[in-house]
């Protein structure tokens, strides 16, 4: 089983295409082969050399799903023809967090696309501990990014915003890949999103995703959001950064909560500390999903849930696809196309 893959060679360099023959799987694994896989910012961050536990030459990539065509010895949960989800890591499995469902926070766990070969190539080897089995309908569309994107929302809104019905969210860079499937999360879990963004083209795109009001960077949209909400919101997802932090801290309601999901341009940001005491707000972290959150995404998927797919593209057009990102060109996320 062969395919033209893509590659990284070198930091700061283009995504190189040659043909990679996969290796059978190993004990623990199977052997997928994807319909589609996701092109994520952090491919470019990792380009660009933010991660530095990259190990060269690597097959980027970490959206990953698809048939299973080949099983490891070990492996007795997955058999030939099944549909599968990959979270984008592979836990340890043994340790406290792997053992008590928090496999997101694992210290020992390895990436796809940074220490593990990843999504850009038709066939992927899956340690069985990443793997999620699909048994209802859910369109292709929404299998690379059910991880990544859909169950990595879940996860922010749910377990760590601890969102209720009726909630406003606000959603800071909500015309990206991440931002325009949390639109319609939110939604579903019973909030009222508030979508930020940059770019007023997509400001129409947004409200027909479902955004109750669309609010911009430059502008001073935490006031904005006071007139829109009254107090502030209950739930910040910040998916930007130093860009819209604190614009984005001051639109929180006493007691609301941002969650940090996003870095786009890793600087640090400045902390109004007063602010934070006197309102009770919280920051916290949110890091990916856990296989828990996978099956919820796929759950919401199967109800109709509709992945926001900006661009499909072959493989050869994914250095152009990272300038179209980069460039603020594309609306949702862009899948590479194997089939
Ligand atoms: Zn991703
Ligand atoms: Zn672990």
């Amino acid at each position: 089983m062969d395919s033209i893959s893509g590659f990284l060679d070198k930091i700061n360099s283009n995504i190189i295409l040659r043909d990679y023959e996969i290796p059978d799987p190993g004990e623990d694994e199977v052997t997928v082969m994807q319909h589609y896989t996701g092109v994520c910012f952090r491919d470019i961050l990792t380009q660009q050399g933010f991660f530095p536990r990259v190990s060269l030459p690597i097959i980027p990539g970490h959206e990953i799903g698809g048939t299973v065509v080949a099983t490891g010895k070990n492996v007795t949960e997955f058999k030939k023809g099944d549909r599968v989800a990959s979270l984008i890591y592979v836990p340890c499995g043994k340790c406290s967090y792997c053992l008590s469902g928090n496999e997101n926070l694992c210290p020992n766990k390895k990436s796809f696309g940074e220490t593990l070969n990843g999504g850009y190539s038709k066939y992927v080897n899956v340690n069985k501990n990443s793997l999620v089995k699909i048994e209802e309908d859910v369109p292709d569309e929404a299998i690379p990014i059910a991880a990544c994107v859909t169950g990595m929302i879940v996860h922010a809104i749910k377990k760590v915003g601890k969102i209720e019905k009726g909630n406003y969210v606000l959603i800071t860079g909500a015309g990206g890949g991440v931002g325009s499937n949390a639109i319609q999360i939110v939604r579903a879990l019973g909030g009222i999103p508030i979508a930020e963004t940059s770019s007023k083209w997509k400001d129409e795109e947004l409200y027909k995703l479902g955004a109750e009001y669309v609010v911009h960077a430059d502008d001073d949209y935490n006031k904005d959001i006071k007139k829109i909400t009254g107090d502030g919101v209950d739930i910040a997802l910040e998916d930007v950064g130093i860009a819209t932090f604190n614009k984005t801290l001051r639109s929180l309601k006493t007691g609301g909560r941002m969650v940090v999901i996003g870095n786009l341009k890793p600087d640090p940001v400045s902390l109004p500390l007063g602010l934070i005491i006197l309102k009770g707000n919280s920051i916290k972290g949110s890091i990916s999903s856990t296989r828990e959150d996978l099956k919820t995404a796929l759950e919401l998927n199967a109800r109709g849930l509709k992945p926001i797919i900006g661009k499909k593209i072959r493989i050869d057009g994914i250095n152009q696809a990272y300038e179209d990102m980069l460039n603020k060109k594309i609306f949702g996320r862009v899948l590479i196309d194997f089939s």
